[in-house]
């Protein structure tokens, strides 16, 4: 069905702003998007870019013109355990995406926006619930005591509580979602930022066959990872309930350890490689998205298996690789 009306996509040269700005063209939207920069692996379909730093209200300012019917804040200073869990980014982890949060809703409010979404994070939900390996504890209700492992989820835990504020206060239409590890292609693969799944990838298509990559920690650390066509409809679905404004889980239930990432981008890519396990940032020995709420909310569920995103990962980095 073609949509008709404007949206405001901030943090559209990245990854899933990057993929959202096209699903939402082809929907029929208007759509405006904003970033530090262009995209660096994707086409986007969009009708207007504009370069700008969300840091400066000025710039957030001329970029929110008008009432836009949506709009989506994705913009934030983030990557993967390489670059949130060293420490060494934490000062601009949060002093860069709590401004960009900052600016936007009190120019939003200003503009009038109809609706807006806020990309928060699984990084919010405590440690503590985190130890077990096989048995993480991650409902939405369970964020409270708060204590997650990172700065990048305190700044998250802080905007979201944010937002909430501004819907309370001035009556905005807010959405909230945390996001369990998106991936696909078009996304950070080697520069710093990229997630398990893609640095797997690239490490895997370099390999040669019988040879060996390198893994952080023991590699008995779990996770679930969500393939990027599936968070858009969830990322939808969300915005179109009239009800319902999060927060809300939008993640996989299918739960590895990133051993078992590795052995079945190892399947995709038929090859046979041995693992050595390094000292590196690893992050919370257990993770796993709870879905019971974006179900009963939203009638939203996982649709194909992890290996079915990872296929289509996998080659896409595979031919970056090669294009070197
Ligand atoms: P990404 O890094 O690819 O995209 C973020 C974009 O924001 C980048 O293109 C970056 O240039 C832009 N940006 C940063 N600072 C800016 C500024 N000052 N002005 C303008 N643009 C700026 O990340 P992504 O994976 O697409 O994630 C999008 C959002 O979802 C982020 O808020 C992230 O924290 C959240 N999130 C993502 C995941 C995931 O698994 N990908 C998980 C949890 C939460």
């Amino acid at each position: 069905m073609t949509k008709h009306g404007s949206v405001l996509v901030l943090g559209a040269g990245g990854f899933i702003g990057g993929h959202l700005v096209n699903k939402l063209k082809q929907e029929g939207f208007w759509v405006r998007g904003v970033d530090l920069k262009h995209h660096e692996h994707q086409g986007l379909l969009v009708d207007d870019f504009i370069i700008g730093d969300l840091r400066d209200p000025e710039t957030v300012e001329a970029v929110m013109d008008k009432p836009f019917d949506e709009v989506y804040q994705l913009a934030a200073d983030m990557g993967g355990a390489g670059y949130i869990f060293t420490g060494d980014h934490d000062a601009d982890v949060m002093h860069n995406s709590a401004i960009i949060n900052l600016n936007v809703l009190n120019y939003g409010k200003k503009a009038g926006i109809k609706k807006i979404f806020y990309s928060s994070s699984a990084c919010i939900y405590p440690a503590y619930n985190q130890s077990d390996p096989d048995n993480p504890k991650c409902s939405e209700d369970s964020a409270y005591p708060a204590a997650p492992d990172s700065e990048y989820g305190w700044e998250k835990l802080f905007s979201e509580r944010l937002y909430f504020s501004f819907q309370r206060n001035y009556g905005m239409n807010v959405k909230v979602a945390r996001f369990h590890n998106i991936f696909g292609p078009y996304g950070s693969w080697k520069n710093g930022k990229e997630k398990a799944p893609a640095a797997i990838c690239r490490k895997v298509a370099m390999a040669e066959d019988g040879g060996t990559i390198e893994i952080w920690g023991d590699g008995k650390q779990t996770r679930s990872f969500l393939y990027i066509d599936e968070c858009l409809d969830a990322i939808r679905r969300l915005m179109d309930s009239e009800t319902f404004s999060g927060p809300v889980n939008i993640g996989s239930e299918e739960m590895v350890t990133i051993n078992q990432l590795a052995g079945i981008t190892m399947e995709i890519a038929h090859k046979k490689l041995a693992l050595n396990h390094i000292p590196g940032p690893t992050g919370v020995r257990g993770r796993n998205s709870d879905n019971k709420l974006i179900k009963e909310e939203l009638g939203w569920a996982q649709s194909r298996p992890l290996r079915y995103g990872l296929e289509k990962t996998y080659w896409w980095i595979k031919e970056q690789v090669e294009k070197q």
